[in-house]
């Protein structure tokens, strides 16, 4: 089973969509092993974001991460990373395709809801990042089973 680090950006917390979101997650089958809302600050706002550092695009992005309360995850299930990935749809809102998430929901670049670890690596990196070992919780979910067999 894999783990992947979901954020619910500002946009999606002040839009009072959290829950929306979180439904569409449980409902596809995944587990969720960790959750909080947090105010963010720069420093880890920077440190999450370091690969776009120097885009034209960063100081906004880092302004926009910071400017309210995100609730932050861990989901786990069969090939969770891309899972989520392909639930969240294309970056830009505008191009993401109607029944992704941000295809439903967003019409921007930048306003587009939640962040999803895109490989291993980064879901690795990003769930040590947000989550200290205590706060990502192991337990069977009931009926897993019926949600994935193995195959
Ligand atoms: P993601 O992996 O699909 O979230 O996209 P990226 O890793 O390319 O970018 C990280 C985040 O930066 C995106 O989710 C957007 O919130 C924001 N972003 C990406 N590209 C742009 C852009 O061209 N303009 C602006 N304003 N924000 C962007
Ligand atoms: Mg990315």
């Amino acid at each position: 089973m894999q783990k992947t680090l979901i954020i619910l950006k500002p946009d999606c917390v002040q839009r009072r969509l959290a829950g929306e979101i979180i439904a569409r997650f449980e409902a596809k089958g995944l587990r969720i092993a960790a959750l909080k809302l947090i105010q963010v600050d720069r420093a880890l706002g920077e440190k999450h974001y370091a690969e776009h550092a120097g885009k034209p695009f960063f100081e906004g992005l880092i302004d926009f991460i910071t400017g309210g309360p995100v609730v932050v995850g861990v989901l786990e299930g069969n090939e969770a990373i891309s899972v989520v990935r392909s639930m969240l749809g294309a970056t830009n809102g505008v191009a993401a395709a109607p029944g992704t998430i941000r295809g439903d929901f967003s019409i921007s670049k930048q306003n587009n809801l939640v962040h999803g670890s895109d490989s291993p690596e980064s879901a690795t990196r990003e769930i040590a990042l947000w989550f200290k070992p205590g706060e990502v919780v192991d337990y069977t979910v009931a009926g897993a089973q019926w949600v994935f067999d193995g195959a």
